[in-house]
């Protein structure tokens, strides 16, 4: 029986070994994590992340040939193939701090296996690293067990959160890159052996090693740069009169160009686009390639652009200041279906408003108030200037009430703002939510799910990302 342990049990460790012990009932996945209370509630009955479809997956499988345990060095060494899934900050200070990764957990882990391992291994880069990490691993590996045989994989995660089952079930390609020797090619096919359990062969791309951990940097760079180019788009829309859905929709027909991720919002968030463009921009650095860099640079830039803009449309609509006055802020996370809130623009839409002294009333339905609350508690982390992240002072709690439902949120605020696109946003009952709020009630959409024309009608003033502002 092949045996696969995962080092990391986080968003992409859990769900990825979940689907492969569930579609390889013959192989025998442990997931490990330094995480206490991570892996006591992978065991439990409330998985630590929220991905619908996860918790049918895991408990299908979980105990059967999926076992999730901190006795880390024991799995390591039963294990045939270590795939490694820790996080991969951005360095926060040092050399390329506020742009490079921080490989310290990759790091530990790979001398972790080192000492532990009593056989070959084929070990697997999960995490998405800076492109030559294989190398890194390497001699780590080869430099504190001469006598194991390790060969390197890179397999990045294409997952996106909040459909990250359905992902892992169909996706799109699976990514395998490896050393052109024949030892290289062997743990190539070992590993897409593992995947052709249920992914059609033409979906198995196999590259070298760079290539495929370049691709992966590559990728998010592309989508983050995508809707960094709606979102200017949707700046020069105000400033026209032109709706910048309907440009999306012009634009997107053309097959060159396609549909998908034209969506205009209050800007991107998420844990992998900024770290990852701020880790290509400082590959780029580190090989002179100034002015990649700085194109790449400009993606994050604009990103940073459309927060500001969103909160000086709050405040400049509110008769230029929202001090005092209850803003409603609905959805936290960074997107719709998922509890994440790592570096979600609700954060610093959030600190904005705080900054001019209002009063938030916020309701998620997946995001707890201490994960609001330390959120919002911790200083910016400014990619130009980095510094360790530290509290604030004052703590920003006093200003901030979370609440769990929407209309509570709505009630008595001068206006509501829409940072996460939720579903059971686009159905509440608005003439309810005007009804009990502070007038001139206004609403801001960041995510455009709402029918603006409707909204106007009941008697709000709306502004919505990229549309014809209120006459
Ligand atoms: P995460 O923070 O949710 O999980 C990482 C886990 O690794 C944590 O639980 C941590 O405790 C554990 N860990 C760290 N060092 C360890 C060690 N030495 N031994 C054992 N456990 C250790 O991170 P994530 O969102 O799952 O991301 C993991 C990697 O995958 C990152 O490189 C990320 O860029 C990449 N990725 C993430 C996504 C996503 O949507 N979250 C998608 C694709 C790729």
């Amino acid at each position: 029986m092949v045996k696969i342990c995962c080092i990391g049990a986080g968003y992409v460790g859990g769900p990825t070994m979940a689907v492969i012990a569930l579609k390889c009932p013959k192989i025998e996945v442990a997931v490990v994590d330094i995480s206490v209370s991570r892996i006591a509630a992978w065991n439990g009955d409330q998985l630590p992340i929220y991905e619908p479809g996860l918790e049918d997956v895991v408990k299908q499988c979980r105990g059967r040939n999926l076992f999730f345990s901190t006795d880390i060095e024991n799995h390591v060494a039963e294990a045939d193939i270590v795939f490694v899934s820790v996080n991969t900050p951005t360095k926060t200070q040092g050399l390329g701090a506020g742009k490079a990764a921080d490989l310290t957990y990759w790091e530990s882990a790979a001398r972790m296996i080192a000492d532990v391992s009593k056989s070959n291994k084929i070990v697997v880069e999960k995490s998405t690293v800076p492109v030559k990490t294989a190398e890194a691993i390497e001699k780590i590996l080869t430099h504190n067990s001469r006598e194991i045989k390790y060969q390197i994989l890179s397999n990045p995660e294409f997952l996106a959160e909040g459909t990250a089952i359905q992902d892992l079930f169909n996706p799109d390609r699976v990514l395998i890159g490896g050393r052109e020797t024949p030892e290289g090619q062997k743990a190539i096919q070992a590993l897409k052996d593992v995947y052709a359990h249920w992914v059609p062969e033409d979906r198995i791309i196999t590259t070298n090693l760079w290539s495929a951990e370049l691709s992966k940097l590559a990728a998010n760079a592309f989508l983050a740069q995508r809707i960094s180019s709606v979102n200017a788009m949707s700046a020069l829309c105000e400033a026209t009169g032109a709706d910048v859905t309907q440009v999306s929709h012009a634009i997107g027909k053309d097959t060159r160009i396609g549909p998908r991720f034209l969506n205009s919002s209050v800007g991107f968030g998420g844990s992998c686009f900024q770290k990852d463009i701020l880790n290509l921009v400082y590959i780029c650095e580190c090989n002179g390639l100034t002015e990649v860099a700085n194109y790449w640079k400009q993606v994050i830039k604009v990103n940073d652009y459309q927060k500001n803009r969103f909160v000086n449309r709050i405040v400049s609509s509110m008769f230029n200041t929202v001090s005092g006055k209850k803003i409603a802020i609905l959805g936290f996370a960074f997107k719709k279906d998922t509890g994440d809130t790592r570096e979600t623009p609700a954060i610093d839409v959030c600190k904005g408003l705080l900054g001019d002294k209002a009063k938030l009333s916020i309701y998620d339905p997946q995001v707890t108030e201490d994960q609001i609350q330390r959120d919002l508690s911790m200083k910016k982390f400014d990619w130009d200037h980095p510094i360790h992240l530290q509290p604030m002072s004052p703590p920003a709690s006093k200003q901030v009430n979370v609440v769990w439902d929407a209309y509570q949120a709505a009630k008595d605020a001068h206006g509501v703002c829409i940072l996460t696109e939720w579903d059971e946003f686009k159905t509440l009952d608005y003439q309810k939510i005007f009804d009990n709020m502070r007038k001139p009630a206004y609403i801001f959409d960041g995510r455009n799910i709402l029918d603006v024309a409707k909204l106007r009608e009941i008697g709000f003033i709306v502004y919505s990302i990229g549309k014809p502002l209120d006459p």
